[in-house]
């Protein structure tokens, strides 16, 4: 049995919204270094000044972020060998910077879930991480901080600190997956972890991407 044709539940006007949304992803995501850069695999240095220059540079990265979608953004991913991160866990969230950050405590225990980056596109692969984690580090002012994060947040700010070290998400998951994920980088296509299956049957995006 076929639906009538007009039960297309968006209108011009959503359509058009969605159409410039993924006109802005793009050009983020075209800022963005991708896999195969040795800039991913190098180790970040500590910024020592603060100052209009370093704001600057983290209103970019919160709209690069903010455009392309991510929940998450190191500098070594516009290839800037910093450590410097903007993260925004929550869509209705201010994106936060974070400098020179350094993890203070990480909880035994672990969450299994499904990861992907900005630096990596069409890729997504199973990552264990800690479930909380205490971070310290400075403000975009050079005031020092400390971060209590648990979930999505802890998640997304140990991916970040990941690439200011040059790990990535390939370096985190398990041996099958990378090479699944290595043989669809190097042939153009998507991979996501087997049997991730949503209620419809399809396979479901991860909004995770940092
Ligand atoms: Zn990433």
């Amino acid at each position: 049995m076929s639906e009538p044709v007009d039960t297309d539940p968006q209108s011009a006007d959503e359509r058009e919204v969605e159409s410039e949304i993924l006109a802005r992803r793009e050009a983020a995501l075209a800022k963005v270094v991708k896999f195969g850069d040795p800039v991913l695999k190098s180790r970040a240095s500590p910024v020592n000044e603060f100052g209009p220059g370093l704001r600057a540079e983290v209103e970019r990265m919160a709209a690069i972020m903010r455009d392309g979608l991510g929940v998450g953004l190191a500098a070594t991913q516009l290839g800037v060998l910093r450590r410097l991160l903007v993260f925004q866990a929550t869509p209705d969230g201010e994106p936060t910077a974070l400098i020179n950050p350094e993890v203070e405590w990480l909880s035994d225990e672990l969450v299994l879930a499904e990861e992907g980056c900005l630096s990596l596109p069409g890729i997504s692969v199973d990552v264990e991480r800690p479930l909380h984690a205490r971070i310290s580090g400075r403000d975009a002012e050079g005031e020092a901080i400390a971060i209590e994060a648990s979930g999505l947040e802890a998640r997304v700010l140990q991916h970040e600190i990941d690439h200011l070290d040059g790990v990535l998400i390939l370096d985190r998951t398990v041996r099958e997956q990378r090479k699944g994920a290595l043989r669809a980088l190097r042939e153009g296509g998507s991979y996501s972890p087997p049997g991730e299956l949503d209620d419809e049957g399809e396979f479901h995006e991860p909004r995770t991407d940092a």
